[in-house]
């Protein structure tokens, strides 16, 4: 998306474009919630990297070895070294399930699953075929995760899903978090736990996860408590990418790239730039905010190049289609200083609703893929959905 705007925004003749990653299998993320499920297929969700470049962008399908922030080098897996004006981080957040004890050994992919990866997503729809009834735990290990509402969604598809095949009174869901509620933010914590008391999925909080058995099939947190399973879904741990760690002065402990709230600068130095997963920013790890950071980034990249003030445009506007299940959805909207609010979106007469399940918002959630595709991708402009959050259709009195 940063290289197809920055393509559109200069000339051939004013910059090179370059852009660096492992592989050529370019996986629209949100996809990933609907395949075990059977409502969506691998396939369908994988595009070749090149082809959502404009031409005159240089593609390398290497490994980011290590960047040179002193000597303004990025080392590629050939040993390429590719120099650069400007440097753009956007290696996103990688899984860690071998940082949680047995989570990847015996049971991994046949009682153990992650719907985070296409592979564990595709061996999870075949187990979900053949289950007949159990208990199924559904635990995220440790925040900051990919889009932190997705394993919701996927307790609350998870219940349609067995409601609609007629077992759900042989299933027990158990949705085990480490945060204090079924989510981070108040006012959406207490909507989203109602939601899961309404499917009768039963909520567990400040579980942290230490260990897990895989064969035996359970699940223990640090402080000794025990959750039994026939299935596990999980989401690991997220790190940032492993050069980061290897690159001096780029990351923090975690792995992830301390950026400027406003204008995604890092301190690392002034011409190296980062967003979506990769930072340590404190709003969500999400698509959309890649999206609405996108606008004021390009804009900071030029303005660097230029020499002249950068822009602190970025609010931490954030996002995110909520799936409930029969056809529906909520929808969250929110940035640094604002929770994620009820009312209406993008306007106080929009047809979206906020926090607030409706068929509406579920056609949004599936609309947003062709979208992401043909519009997001391609750097082109979305009408009515620009980087600043909308406040004309939030309930501000229920602010708390
Ligand atoms: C199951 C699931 C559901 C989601 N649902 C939603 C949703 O509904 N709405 C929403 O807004 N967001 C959602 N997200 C989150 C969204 O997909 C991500 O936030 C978004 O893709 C982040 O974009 P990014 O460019 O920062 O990282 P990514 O899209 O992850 O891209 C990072 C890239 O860096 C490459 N890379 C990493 N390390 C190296 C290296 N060393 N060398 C070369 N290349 C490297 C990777 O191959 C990858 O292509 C979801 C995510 C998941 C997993």
């Amino acid at each position: 998306m940063v290289a197809n705007r920055l393509r559109r925004h200069f000339d051939a003749d004013e910059a090179e474009i370059h852009v660096v990653d492992r592989d050529d299998r370019h996986v629209y993320q949100p996809g990933l919630l609907f395949v075990p499920f059977g409502l969506a297929h691998v396939e369908e969700i994988v595009r070749p990297r090149r082809r959502q470049l404009r031409s005159g962008i240089d593609f390398h399908e290497n490994e980011v070895e290590e960047v040179w922030i002193e000597r303004d080098e990025v080392l590629l897996d050939d040993r390429t070294v590719l120099p650069y004006d400007v440097l753009v981080v956007a290696t996103g957040a990688r899984l860690q399930p071998d940082e949680t004890e047995g989570l990847s050994g015996p049971g991994w992919n046949e009682r153990v699953f992650t719907f985070y990866t296409p592979e564990s997503a595709e061996a999870l729809r075949t187990s979900l075929e053949r289950f007949d009834g159990g208990r199924v735990v559904v635990n995220l290990v440790d925040m900051p995760i990919k889009c932190p509402v997705a394993p919701l969604e996927f307790a609350f598809l998870a219940d349609w899903y067995f409601r609609e095949r007629g077992i759900r009174d042989r299933v027990e869901l158990v949705y085990a978090t480490p945060l204090d509620g079924a989510f981070t933010k108040p006012v959406a914590s207490q909507r989203l736990a109602g939601l899961l008391t309404e499917k009768e999925i039963e909520l567990v909080t400040e579980f942290n996860a230490g260990e897990v058995d895989g064969v035996g099939g359970t699940l223990t947190s640090y402080d000794g408590q025990k959750l039994d399973f026939d299935l596990l879904v999980t989401v690991p741990l997220h790190g940032g990418a492993a050069y980061v760690d290897r690159s001096p002065g780029l990351g923090d402990a975690l792995g992830f790239v301390p950026t400027d709230k406003h204008t995604l600068q890092t301190p690392a130095k002034p011409n190296v730039f980062a967003l979506g997963d990769a930072t340590d920013l404190p709003t969500s790890k999400a698509g959309s905010v890649t999206h609405f950071e996108a606008t004021v980034l390009t804009e900071n990249v030029a303005r660097c190049l230029a020499g002249t003030e950068l822009d602190a445009g970025y609010d931490g506007h954030a996002n995110c289609f909520i799936e409930t299940g029969f056809h529906k959805a909520l929808l969250i909207d929110f940035n640094y200083d604002t929770e994620p609010l009820p009312g209406r979106f993008p306007t106080a007469a929009g047809p979206l609703t906020l926090l607030h399940e409706s068929r509406v918002n579920h056609l949004g959630k599936l609309m947003f893929q062709p979208v992401y595709w043909h519009a997001l991708l391609p750097g082109r402009e979305i009408p009515g959905l620009g980087p600043a959050m909308p406040t004309a259709g939030k309930n501000f009195a229920l602010r708390t």
